[in-house]
């Protein structure tokens, strides 16, 4: 491995036979074409060529070659085993499955599990351009929003939507804190801001993750980027609670302010963040610094720090 970043730009081979994104996406727009990969990925198997012809449903053999051969290199591979997926090829599948493309579904607002930090009203899942997004059903308090494709609505009731996005939303923060886009997994940049009102949750402070490559941007908590964090995993689990299970809406120190201390320390200005995780009669205190990775945790009476 190299430390130099553009000795290991230098290091991806450049690609002779590559598609420019306009003539790939051309090979696609087509029927027959689009056909073919949905068979490949309904019979899930290196596919011989008659299967995959039979599959799609085309008699003329000539004119089933040629949409098969526009797919061969870019999408789709020929083995001793027969036809298969190459990951682009698996990748418009999945387009076509997450909805993303071609739908818009609508979904009545519904009520979800948990109550307003603010007022204690009950929460409620609103469905719009793509998100879940949870607010609260009297002040109207955000509870966070992330984006959910259309796909993952179908065969999911209400409680599996909501537990699907529960752990999408803590999927897609982590990852984000981690430095991965999840988007295009371009370098992702972690900053802090002092907050108002306008975006996400009703926070002082908000945290915003940038693509460098896509600028795909992920607003949330502090609090939210700990809920992988191993300490705090383990903290849950002395007490006999699985995180990964509980909604994060419900829990205060992920979507409200008050369990976040946030100074600047030092002549350099640096962050350094202190999030209290409160359970029972204990509570674990997590410092971080302003990229967000923690320093330190440490556990101590929930009396002795006031949560
Ligand atoms: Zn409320
Ligand atoms: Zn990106």
């Amino acid at each position: 491995m190299s430390d130099s970043p553009a000795d290991d730009a230098d290091s991806i081979l450049a690609c002779e036979e590559c598609l420019p994104p306009a003539e790939a996406f051309a090979v696609v727009g087509n029927e027959t074409r689009l056909s073919i990969l949905e068979s490949l990925w309904e019979l899930d198997r290196p596919a011989a060529f008659s299967d995959l012809r039979r599959n799609v449903g085309m008699s003329d053999s000539a004119q089933f070659n040629y949409h098969l051969s526009k797919l061969r290199g870019q999408f789709v591979r020929k083995t001793d085993d027969g036809y298969e997926f190459r990951s682009a090829g698996r990748s418009v599948i999945a387009a076509v499955l997450s909805g993303t493309l071609n739908q818009d579904p609508q979904l009545q607002p519904f009520e979800v599990d948990g109550e307003c930090v603010d007022c204690g009203a009950s929460l409620v899942a609103h469905y719009e351009d793509e998100q879940v997004r949870i607010r609260c059903a009297d002040c109207g308090r955000n509870h966070g929003g992330y984006s959910f494709p259309p796909g993952g609505l179908e065969d999911r009731t209400r409680a599996e939507l909501m537990d699907a996005f529960n752990q999408r939303a803590r999927h897609l923060s982590c990852l984000s804190a981690d430095g991965v886009c999840p988007e295009c997994s371009g370098r992702m940049e972690t900053h802090l801001f002092e907050a108002s009102e306008e975006n996400g949750f009703d926070l002082d402070v908000r945290v915003e993750h940038e693509c460098q490559r896509c600028h795909h941007t992920i607003y949330s908590s502090v609090g939210l980027v700990l809920l992988d964090d191993a300490e705090v995993v383990s903290f849950y689990r002395d007490h006999g609670i699985d995180l990964n299970t509980v909604p994060y809406w419900t829990l205060e120190w992920c979507v409200t302010d008050e369990y976040t201390t946030v100074e600047q320390a030092g002549d350099d200005g640096a962050w350094r963040i202190t999030v209290v995780v409160p359970v029972d009669d204990e509570a674990l205190v997590v410092s971080l610094d302003g990229d967000l990775d923690v320093l330190d945790a440490e556990r101590r009476p929930r009396s002795a720090v006031g949560a």
